[in-house]
């Protein structure tokens, strides 16, 4: 990284700073705002914490139930009913995708990268294959 662009990174990290205690947002919430705007998605409050926490540990595959006990314990909890249509709503607008496991409530997907998916069933766990590791013999 050039000195020209550390310093227009360090201007842009101290702005998302600034506009984040302006409006009493984290900055994840900060984050998850430029990233709802550039999905066309209005970025409520909700919608914000919401999407803060669902980004907030990289790639993972969860459900409404799990996200709802993370957002249990942070300083906005909202109801069941506000995750599973914000989730909904994430994933028509193409921010997350939304695996269908018979049998099992609906998965969520943050990596929306192409890739294949295992399930364990036993477990109810499911891992990423990248789209490369699987082949079609002929
Ligand atoms: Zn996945």
């Amino acid at each position: 990284m050039g000195v020209q662009s550390k310093l227009m990174h360090y201007d842009h990290t101290r702005k998302l700073f600034q506009i984040a205690s302006e409006r009493g947002l984290s900055l994840g919430e900060i984050n998850a705002a430029s990233l709802l705007r550039r999905f066309r998605i209005r970025p409520t409050k909700q919608r914000l914490a919401l999407a803060a926490l669902l980004f907030a540990k990289g790639n993972r595959h969860i459900t409404a139930e799990e996200l709802w006990s993370e957002a249990k314990v942070t300083k906005a909890p909202v109801s069941y009913a506000t995750i599973y249509n914000v989730l909904n709503l994430f994933s028509s607008a193409g921010l997350i995708r939304s695996l269908t496991v018979e049998g099992h409530p609906t998965i969520y997907d943050t990596n929306m990268t192409p890739h294949h998916h295992l399930f364990f069933e036993d477990k109810v766990t499911i891992v990423d294959l990248p789209s490369s590791a699987i082949g079609v013999n002929r």
